[in-house]
């Protein structure tokens, strides 16, 4: 009996680690190493989990402005903490059960899960968070420099689909257009020049 405790909890403490080890591995895989939150990859999964299926959602995608700048201007170092800063500030803003990542050097995206089906009531909430993201980036704190961020914003009523994104895409490109920090809905009179960028 002794032999087997001993067999027992060895294997069960493999076993842990190994647990632990996956759980490690598959958490490094999913999150973007500079700001801690999800990372591409992690949103290609998030999108194949929503193809088509039957939910109200939201993507909103994310732009920092002329961030080329930030790292001319005071270093890359100091852009690695703006990025971080931007990422720490969506993510406190959205819920936990929005998807918010880190999709590329300073972009990002917000899939809104589990939407009022009423655009009108998810429009103005996603309005008001969106203001208050600005809001507080646009604030210096200590030794960083203050950013804004541009955003394009598309709804669907039946998950996730290439259109959407190319949407919020066209969308996020006429506010850059129109001079950067703030935000558009897309509408159908914006046309699909996200390609020309
Ligand atoms: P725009 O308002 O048009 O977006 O102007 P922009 O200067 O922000 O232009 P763009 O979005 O194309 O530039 C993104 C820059 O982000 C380019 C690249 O040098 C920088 N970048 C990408 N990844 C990182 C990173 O991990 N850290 C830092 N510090 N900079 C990065
Ligand atoms: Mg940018």
């Amino acid at each position: 009996t002794k032999e087997f405790n001993i067999l027992t909890e060895t294997f069960n403490e493999m076993f842990d680690k190994n647990a632990a080890n996956e759980l490690l591995l598959r958490h490094k895989a999913e999150h973007d190493e500079l700001t801690g939150i999800l990372n591409r990859a992690a949103f290609n999964q998030i999108k194949l989990a929503y193809l088509n299926n039957s939910e109200n959602i939201a993507l909103i995608i994310i732009d920092v402005d002329k961030f080329k700048d930030i790292n001319d201007t005071y270093g890359h170092s100091t852009g690695d903490l703006v990025l971080q800063r931007v990422a720490n500030t969506l993510k406190n803003t959205f819920r936990t059960s929005d998807y918010v990542s880190r999709i590329g050097g300073d972009e990002f995206s917000v899939v809104l899960t589990k939407c009022d089906s009423n655009i009108e009531s998810t429009k103005n909430l996603i309005i008001a968070k969106l203001k208050q993201i600005n809001a507080e980036l646009s604030e210096k704190i200590e030794d960083l420099p203050n950013v804004t961020i541009s955003c394009g914003i598309e709804f669907s009523s039946n998950g996730y689909n290439d259109v959407i994104y190319q949407n919020a895409d066209a969308a996020l490109y006429e506010v850059k257009n129109a001079g950067r920090n703030g935000f558009r809905f897309y509408s159908s009179e914006m046309k699909i020049l996200s390609d020309e960028k």
